[in-house]
């Protein structure tokens, strides 16, 4: 390891509470230095936000950061023990290929991980490489920055450097480390490791750990492990919902891909939906479609109850009532999810206040989309601006139909017209990181070195409540030879 640059210089101000967690939880191991590391993409903002000194991060000591070449003033690097249900499959995992620097703490006094992706072989790598490709990894920044902007809640991507060194798949490609910023990076999976492998005194530390830092503020009512469960179950029921609202498909969510603190994690196989249809699935290795968009909310449900089972030892004494206590709050879960749904369809139709009827107004929506192969951004935004002339849905008869009980649904509420108007523009992206512009991006940059097309598209999903007149170059649709699109996993 070569110099270590200084703190105030840079800004960093790490502290590594996760180290103070029992050794099993870790691995202390430094990222492996490369031989050229290039930066080719940094998020000013993000840095800033952070308190991060931008001037210095893009020169050669901000990339060695970036690279794994140097170690930050005050970071000490692990590599984070979990495991995980795959596909129904339980297995040991870990951070095969990452490295958490630290905890940097920012100027608004928020912790938040700094972990390189794609930094080399950890304990945990299991024969794998311990890198990334530069595609995978843009992909990452594009689809995280872009459900940032959408107001989701997800980890952000503050940096991608190449490495100067190959990465062999199914082809040779360009090695590129990106490095994440996240609440944290607990997961699901972190609690069904201590659940395995721990004491009940370890996954009580990881337990007491996550209610500190994510949960400080809410009322534990005499039992903080059950409050746990709650809160996570509320974060991901506002989560997966609003994942559906904009027709976003994670592609993998393992029980490892699935955070404690809310944030949307792991941007593999993922990919927004063009067409609406509940089957939707992107993802080359989901062959039974486990992890469709209309699966989602079911499959956050199950990953749940593989987290209430991890807390069943501080639930309760009595191994009955810890399971009561777990299904109990459990099986809120479907009602929590709907209230955030229907509250966010309501929105996307300019409805601000409720009656019974709503849900079958949406549902019939839905079911004349699905019918005739509608496009699920585009018929949103065509509705917000009356636009209806470019879709064959609109000519339909089963839509003047729902059209007239739409209007009339309008007509009952005290808000005029225009807040109708305006709900529908702040709850209806303009644009979407459609999967044929992220391609176009990622073949420029990584096949012709060309970023202009992936910076073009960030900064049009940069505001995706704008609906400026450059976005709408944006919401064409895929040609057919576009379709039907497949993603791989990042590796
Ligand atoms: P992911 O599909 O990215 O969620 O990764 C699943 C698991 O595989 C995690 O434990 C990763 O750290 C590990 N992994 C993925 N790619 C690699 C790699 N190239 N080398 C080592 N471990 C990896
Ligand atoms: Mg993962």
């Amino acid at each position: 390891m070569t110099e270590i640059k200084s703190k105030i210089e840079i800004g960093w101000n790490f502290d590594n509470s996760y180290t103070r967690l029992p050794e099993l939880f870790f691995t202390s191991v430094n990222p492996t230095p490369v031989s050229s590391p290039k930066l080719v993409i940094l998020n000013y903002p993000l840095a800033t936000s952070l308190g991060l000194n931008d001037k210095v991060l893009e020169k050669e000591d901000g990339v060695a950061i970036f690279a794994g070449n140097q170690i930050p003033l005050g970071a000490l690097p692990i590599a984070q023990a979990y495991a995980g249900h795959q596909f129904g499959h339980f297995t040991m995992l870990g951070d095969g290929r990452a490295v958490l620097l630290g905890e940097q703490i920012t100027p608004k006094g928020q912790r938040v991980d700094i972990q390189l992706k794609g930094s080399g072989k950890t304990p945990y790598s299991r024969g794998g490489d311990g890198r990334a490709a530069l595609g995978p990894m843009l992909r990452e920044y594009i689809i995280s920055e872009a459900m940032h902007s959408l107001g989701i809640p997800t980890t952000r991507s503050l940096a991608v450097v190449t490495t100067g060194q190959r990465v062999i798949r199914e082809t040779e490609q360009i090695g590129a480390v990106l490095t994440r910023v996240a609440a944290s990076h607990i997961r699901v999976g972190t609690f069904q490791y201590a659940s395995r492998w721990g004491s009940t005194k370890e996954l009580k530390a990881l337990a007491d750990y996550t209610l500190e830092r994510h949960f400080s503020h809410i009322d534990e009512d005499g039992n903080p492990y059950l409050a746990l469960l709650r809160e996570v179950i509320k974060g991901q029921a506002a989560l997966i919902a609003k994942w559906q609202l904009v027709g976003f498909i994670h592609g993998v969510m393992n029980t490892d891909n699935m955070t404690i603190s809310g944030e949307t994690i792991d941007y593999g196989p993922c990919a927004f939906m063009d067409t609406y249809d509940p089957a939707t699935v992107f993802s080359s290795i989901d062959i039974n479609g486990r992890y469709a968009y209309g699966n989602q909310p079911k499959i956050a449900a199950w990953n749940l109850a593989r987290f209430a089972e991890t807390l069943l030892p501080l639930l309760h004494d009595n191994e009955d009532k810890a399971v009561s206590l777990a299904q109990d709050t459990i099986s809120d879960f479907p009602q929590l999810y709907h209230n955030n749904w229907i509250a966010g369809m309501r929105a996307k139709l300019g409805i601000f206040n409720e009656e019974p009827e709503d849900e079958s107004l949406i549902e019939e929506l839905l079911s004349i989309m699905e019918k005739h192969g509608a496009d699920y951004t585009n018929t949103f935004r065509a509705l917000t601006f009356d636009s209806r002339s470019d879709m064959m849905l609109f000519d339909t008869t089963e839509f003047a139909k729902w059209h007239e009980q739409w209007q009339q649904r309008l007509d009952r509420q005290k808000e005029s017209k225009a807040s109708s108007h305006q709900l529908m523009r702040d709850s209806n992206p303009a644009i979407i990181p459609r999967n044929h512009r992220v391609e176009e991006a990622l073949e420029a940059a990584v096949k012709y070195g060309d970023y202009s097309v992936m910076e073009k598209l960030l900064k049009a999903l940069s505001c995706p409540y704008a609906h400026s007149p450059e976005q709408a170059d944006y919401s064409t649709l895929p040609t057919k030879s576009d379709q039907p699109y497949r993603t791989f996993c990042g590796t």
